[in-house]
């Protein structure tokens, strides 16, 4: 008990250090509704025992659940740069692509797994983490499931659909003694990290605005775009697919937690995409420091992924901000702009291999589940105060 609160609490000092304000989590709407949260990230320290360090070279089991366009081409490859995790497993509705990719990667065809036979995944020894990467209204039911199997999760943003399926997926991981992580991967991402500290090392003074920018054509052609149109699959439209960026770079870049939210929504008319979910969310955040964010998402523009922060002594840049490779930032004070080049490194290598990390050396991630359903309880608000046309308090 003691080593959970202390590892607790060090994990708390870790992420303020990084920027990580706690969360105040009560959400009072100025009509009324109240959202009540269940827990904080005070609360969360049910960390299971402590296992023993592994030797240097150990890399942990992964098991990979839904091998579409983000798994085959950004996840599954990158195993090949990771230094403490391997792909041992893959779970698939399509045996013949299942088999094949298990070919290229020298997954074991007994290791290849449907959903029906998932549960069974208790019984394989090799796979200590499970990936969750299907569609946002899946995420809970398999996440639990895996958690209920005995084995550690790393869920695809949104983490799910509603604030209650957060929850469980929590509660599920804690009852089961494992972790469970959200794929933030701009919070591994080295660009990221460098504009994080210098927000936060005051090289822009104090921090007045930040305006954060993500959006892009939704493709009803793409195969992995099809779902994201349909609500139940989806959890909302723009801001839970990519404007959830928008959200994070504003909350990451201050470390704190909005106090205040407004939002205007439009969704062009009889366009078919737009039937269930929403096209654009324009969203503003007001911070405790006084930090304005001005927010856009959207499925209707052209790629945009990039947020600029505005100090009293200097502005910083970052476009692309939180594309896959290729970043550029640069900073500016008084008249002179200057780009700063960091060496790109592969974020999903990065954060998987933090997860093994955790799991090795018994930490809590550093974004763990309640981090996920913080910003599926500040999307719920988003998406309220632009039906309601009404400021949501939060406190
Ligand atoms: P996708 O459609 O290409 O992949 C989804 C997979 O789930 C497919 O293989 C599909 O066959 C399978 N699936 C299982 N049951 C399904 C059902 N009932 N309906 C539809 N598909 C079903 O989508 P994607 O773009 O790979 O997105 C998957 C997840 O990854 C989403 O949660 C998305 O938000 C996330 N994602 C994250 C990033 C990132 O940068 N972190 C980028 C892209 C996608």
């Amino acid at each position: 008990m003691f080593d959970a609160v202390k590892s607790e609490l060090t994990r708390r000092h870790l992420l303020h250090k990084a920027g990580f304000g706690l969360m105040s989590l009560g959400v009072v709407g100025t009509f009324g509704a109240v959202f009540k949260p269940d827990r904080t990230l005070a609360q969360t320290g049910s960390t299971p025992a402590k296992q023993p360090p592994m030797p240097p070279e150990k890399k942990l089991g992964w098991a990979v659940v839904g091998l579409g366009k983000f798994a085959t081409q950004q996840i599954i490859p990158s195993f090949g740069e990771c230094k403490r995790s391997r792909l041992v497993a893959l779970v698939s509705g399509s045996p013949d692509k299942a088999q094949r990719i298990a070919q290229q990667h020298g997954v074991e065809p007994k290791n290849i797994y449907n959903y029906q036979n998932y549960d069974s995944i208790r019984d394989n020894p090799e796979v200590d983490i499970i990936y969750i990467i299907l569609p946002n209204g899946l995420h809970a039911e398999y996440s639990i499931r895996g958690a209920q199997a005995g084995k550690h999760i790393m869920c695809e943003k949104p983490m799910a659909n509603t604030v209650a399926e957060c929850q469980a997926m929590i509660d599920a991981s804690k009852k089961a003694g494992r972790k469970l992580m959200i794929a933030y991967r701009a919070q591994y991402e080295p660009y990221n990290l460098a504009a994080i500290a210098i927000a936060q090392k005051k090289e822009l003074g104090i921090l007045k605005a930040i305006v954060a920018d993500h959006g892009r054509n939704l493709d009803p052609k793409d195969p992995a775009d099809r779902w994201r149109m349909n609500k139940k699959l989806a959890g909302g439209g723009s801001l839970f697919d990519i404007g959830i960026y928008s959200l994070q770079a504003a909350r990451y870049i201050t470390g704190e937690e909005p106090t205040e939210i407004s939002a205007m929504m439009y969704s062009t008319p009889n366009d078919p995409r737009f039937k269930e979910v929403e096209e654009n969310v324009n969203f503003m955040l007001r911070f405790p420091s006084g930090v304005i964010a001005n927010c856009t998402s959207s499925y209707g523009y052209a790629d945009v992924k990039r947020y600029q922060v505005m100090g009293s002594k200097g502005t910083l840049e970052l476009d692309p901000a939180t594309d896959y490779y290729e970043h550029r930032l640069y900073v500016q004070r008084g008249k002179v702009r200057e780009e700063r080049k960091i060496q790109e490194q592969n974020q999903f290598a990065l954060e998987m291999d933090h997860l093994s990390e955790c799991v090795m050396e018994n930490k809590q991630p550093k974004t763990p589940g309640e981090e996920g359903l913080q910003d599926v309880r500040l999307m719920t608000a988003i998406y309220q105060a632009a039906e309601t046309g009404r400021t949501i308090k939060l406190s």
